[in-house]
């Protein structure tokens, strides 16, 4: 098999990179179910051991063929844009990433890895709701403190870089869970890099289909691969893909620290998420494009009150959006009907086509009232400041037909 050449669509090269060398010329990966590898003498174990061999599979915590097979794949991804630009190097000199057990596993890693007691973290309100509850309630217990702006406004974001020089880093969530909100991530970035600090962007709602925050000069970017990228809804997973091949300090502390947390994705879990990667872009696309119709027929219907979706011209990040995310805006829409949490009980229960769940990016649509569901663990204090309304709907668009989807959202906005 030739060379891949990197400029070609990511829907080849999800489907072809690193996907022709398996063991027995098996046509597709393999998964290697096991939890050690074997040696075949002494010599071999003690080279591997010592570091000498660092090829040679221990022991699947530590490393196994299909996380680092997933994770170079989602590298790949998130890094094409500087693989492009670069064509003389080989993509594992530009971009590396690391697989972790779900997204919350990326979160926790990253922060271990990358600071310590008395760093600390600026970040914003609105974001998933544990990716919360780990920066403000638990980083605290072991001497990081995290301060939650309000604000997308970069000033804001300044004056809190310059009253506090320990801010180490800056974690965005964009566009934000449950309330869609954007945030500029090339201005942050610099911001970031000039007050010494590092960036990570949470890519997980918009993914590398719609947006490459390494490309705008994010450090890191993280991901929950539980939702699009492994596409199906089967598999629990997480990311952490960096721009700096060479910050060994922190890649080699990250595999460790992963490692020791036991924070190491299942082989079948990883193998199903590069299964599902094989379809990323053709799913994302329908997501997205049904999703842009679901948001406008909402705003045009009298029954609905704010609908937030970037992809709409009335919503105060279109702007923004057009900037940073191409192919469309991603799946989330949030909304309202009626003001109310029983007028938003009484819809989603009259739906007949969207599951009741939370998550999101599997082919189905779901729907969830974030307060009472994903968003509960939050206090009431919390929910009003990031303006999670009781009543705010939060539809993740999947990828059946639009058509059946507008008609099942009339019905039951007509039974209000
Ligand atoms: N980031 C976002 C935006 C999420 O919505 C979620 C989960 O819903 C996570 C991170 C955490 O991912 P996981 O559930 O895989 O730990």
């Amino acid at each position: 098999m030739g060379k891949l050449k990197y400029t070609y669509n990511i829907n080849t090269l999800m489907n072809h990179f690193n996907e022709h060398d398996h063991p027995l010329h098996s046509h597709t990966m393999p998964i290697f179910q096991t939890s050690s590898f074997g040696f075949t003498d002494m010599d071999e174990a003690v080279k591997t051991f010592s570091g000498e061999d660092q090829e040679h599979f221990v022991y699947t915590r530590g490393r196994n063929p299909n996380i680092l097979h997933l994770a170079k794949k989602i590298a790949l991804l998130e890094g094409i844009d500087l693989i492009r630009a670069e064509p003389d190097k080989t993509p594992d000199e530009i971009v590396t990433g690391h697989c972790t057990a779900s997204g919350m596993a990326a979160l926790n890693a990253l922060v271990l890895s990358l600071l310590k007691s008395g760093d600390h973290i600026l970040t914003h309100t609105s974001l998933y709701s544990g990716s919360h509850l780990f920066l403000t309630h638990i980083c605290p217990n072991f001497g990081i403190n995290v301060t939650v702006l309000d604000s997308n406004d970069p000033d804001i974001w300044e004056e809190a870089l310059i009253k506090d020089p320990k801010i180490k880093l800056l974690y965005l969530e964009s566009p934000s869970n449950p309330r869609i909100d954007l945030y500029d991530i090339e201005l942050l970035a610099n911001l970031a890099h000039q007050y010494d600090a590092k960036m990570a962007v949470d890519n997980t709602s918009a993914t590398p289909y719609h947006q490459r925050p390494l490309t705008l000069g994010s450090d890191f970017v993280i991901h929950s691969s539980t939702k699009f990228l492994s596409g199906h809804g089967v598999t629990t997973g997480g990311a952490i893909v960096g721009r700096d091949v060479e910050f060994i300090s922190f890649w080699g502390k990250l595999g460790q620290t992963a490692m020791e947390l036991g924070a190491t994705p299942s082989p079948t879990d990883c193998w199903l998420a590069n299964n599902g990667l094989k379809t990323f872009s053709l799913r994302m696309e329908r997501h997205s494009s049904n999703a842009m119709k679901l948001a406008t027929y909402l705003e045009g219907h009298h029954k609905t009150g704010e609908v937030l979706y970037p992809g709409l011209e009335s919503n105060q990040h279109h702007l923004l959006a057009k900037r940073q995310m191409t192919n469309g805006f991603g799946c989330l829409i949030s909304f309202e009907v009626g003001n109310s949490k029983e007028k938003a009980h009484q819809f989603i229960d009259a739906l007949t086509i969207p599951s009741i769940a939370i998550s999101f990016g599997s082919t189905d649509s779901v729907i969830q009232l974030p307060a009472s569901m994903t968003h509960s663990g939050l206090s009431p204090e919390e929910r009003r400041k990031a303006k999670i309304a009781d009543s705010l709907i939060r539809i993740a668009v999947g990828i059946e037909n639009i058509d059946d989807i507008l008609l099942d959202i009339e019905q039951a906005l007509n039974q209000l």
